[in-house]
């Protein structure tokens, strides 16, 4: 393991943002038995390092100190704390190549689509930060001589769980708002995925966020999980990750009334209507779809196109695919890494196999797999009760659907329990305003398959999680209101 360990090291223009120790109170630790996580490589499966599987006694550490860090933060001036933020995003900013690097060797994104999760992480930091010079509560209008004030409140300790498909960004888009509304922190980033967070947490701690306030607990999900949800000093959770599991930790935080934000999966719809700017849609579904590896909440995971320009989407969309290089994420060669591991394989193999038994057929490329990587696929004529169509499938595969009218195409896109995001193409302003309002969702693309950005809220409804992050909905998230009467 050494010589991997080196090589990680030798890549770095900073080693010591490969960070193999959990982040606690301020301190670099191990895990109090000295056990340890392996993290693997998703293309080759080699090991990249290690992480400390802390227990129970160490989540309370970091609740201890998050609660003594907490009360001095939220007494610093909003100002201060901007400063604070501010620093960290510099430093991300001038570390973003080995960032993007840590990333791609613990997740397998290319190299070019880590580093724009850099940029997309950081933007939340900078954006928070800038935020938090902002918050205000408000004045009512009197009512005879009452008088009514009503204060923003930090909500406190609170916990993110971070899954692996975005491992920089989902921290930052939790972290940044909770700090900047004078919260602490206690992040469980994926074991899968660690060192990004660690890394992040290290630039932390040299722009000067206090000891304690912002603490990485890397372990078994379960019991760390435990120990955060539990506590009642822990006030508010915010999740990415399974609906599954959000579910699991929703009931989890009902005896402690925790407040919740809940990012959770998806089975977003893509629909091209005949008056679409084809080559526009085109380049949405390849975007929209292919980013990550299919591995993204918000992918499209049914394209629905109307009969009448049906065959020439698919023809272009075929040509679009053809001679796109998969692989290693480090060659810049590369357009889609791996998986991230062999059970998301099998999830993909079985929604292609189950759609072809039901009449789909694949244009261009067969189901082509090594090791976890997986050559593009396209699947026309697939049926609706199809797999594909009623469960995220978390990989490169496209299945298209063909309808007739604008109602029918309505009824199956909303025909899922996930609500998290739809696209429309369509040159016709009325139709994709209404189309947008039918959709049972949180966010729409119209004309684009790009929805994310720092400045706007992001979240979905229905199985798909409460609550919103980024814009100035994100930063409510961490605020409690307090409403002050006074008689005159
Ligand atoms: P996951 O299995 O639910 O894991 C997410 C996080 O929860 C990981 O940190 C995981 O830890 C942790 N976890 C698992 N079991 C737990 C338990 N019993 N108690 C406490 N924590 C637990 O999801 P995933 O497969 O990593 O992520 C993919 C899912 O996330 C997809 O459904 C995707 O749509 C969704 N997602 C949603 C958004 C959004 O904004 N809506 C964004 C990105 C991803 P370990 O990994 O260490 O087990």
């Amino acid at each position: 393991m050494k010589l991997v360990l080196e090589c990680v090291s030798q890549m770095l223009n900073d080693p010591k943002l490969f960070c193999q120790k959990a982040y606690i109170s301020g301190e670099w630790v191990d895990a109090s038995d000295d056990q340890v996580i392996l993290v693997n490589n998703p293309f080759d499966e080699s090991i990249i390092g290690s992480v400390p599987a802390c227990k129970a006694i160490q989540v309370n550490d970091a609740i201890e100190s998050a609660q003594s860090a907490q009360q001095d933060w939220a007494r610093m001036s909003s100002i201060a704390r901007s400063d604070v933020l501010a620093a960290w995003y510099e430093l991300i900013c001038q570390n973003q190549d080995d960032l993007a690097r840590i990333m791609t060797l613990e997740q397998g994104k290319p190299l070019h689509e880590a580093l724009s999760e850099i940029h997309y992480a950081a933007s939340f930091v900078r954006w928070y930060g800038e935020e938090a010079r902002r918050l205000s509560g408000h004045v009512m209008q009197p009512d005879g001589d009452h008088r009514v004030v009503v204060l923003k409140e930090a909500v406190g300790v609170t916990a993110a769980i971070t899954p692996w498909n975005f491992p920089s960004a989902m921290v930052t888009r939790k972290v940044a708002p909770a700090l900047a509304a004078g919260c602490a922190m206690i992040v469980k980033p994926s074991e899968l995925t660690p060192f990004s967070a660690l890394a992040l947490a290290a630039l932390a701690e040299r722009a000067g966020v206090p000891p304690g306030l912002f603490s990485v607990v890397t372990g078994d999900a379960r019991e760390i999980g435990e120990g955060l949800l539990k506590s009642s000093i822990v006030r508010k959770l915010s999740f990415t990750g399974s609906t599954a599991i959000g579910k699991y930790l929703m009931a989890q935080s009902a005896d402690t009334v925790k407040r919740l934000t809940l990012e959770l999966g998806g089975n977003a719809p893509l629909v091209v209507f005949n008056d679409a700017d084809l080559d526009v849609a085109v380049d949405g579904i390849i975007a929209s779809k292919f980013r990550n590896a299919g591995q993204t909440c918000v992918c499209t995971n049914r394209a629905y196109v109307q009969s009448e320009v049906y065959d020439e989407v698919c023809l272009k969309i075929a040509k679009k695919l053809e001679g796109i290089i998969v692989g290693n994420g480090l060659d810049p060669a590369v357009a889609i890494g791996p998986l991230i591991n062999d059970m998301a394989v099998s999830k993909v193999k079985s929604h292609v196999e189950d759609a072809l038994s039901r009449g789909a057929r694949i244009v261009g490329d067969e189901l082509t797999i090594n090791g976890r990587v997986i050559l593009p696929v396209l699947l026309a004529d697939v049926p609706s009760d199809a797999l594909i169509a009623t469960e995220e499938t978390f990989g490169p595969v496209l299945p298209l659907f063909r309808f007739e009218t604008e109602q029918e195409v309505i009824q199956l896109a909303n025909a899922t329990p996930f609500g998290l995001a739809g696209y429309v193409f369509s040159r016709d302003v009325s139709r994709a305003w209404r189309v947008s309002e039918a959709f049972e969702c949180g966010m729409v693309g119209i004309n684009t398959g790009a929805i994310s950005m720092a400045s706007a809220p992001f979240g979905g409804i229905k199985h798909s999680g409460l609550g919103r992050e980024g814009g100035s909905a994100g930063i409510e998230e961490y605020l409690e209101m307090k409403t002050l009467h006074f008689h005159l």
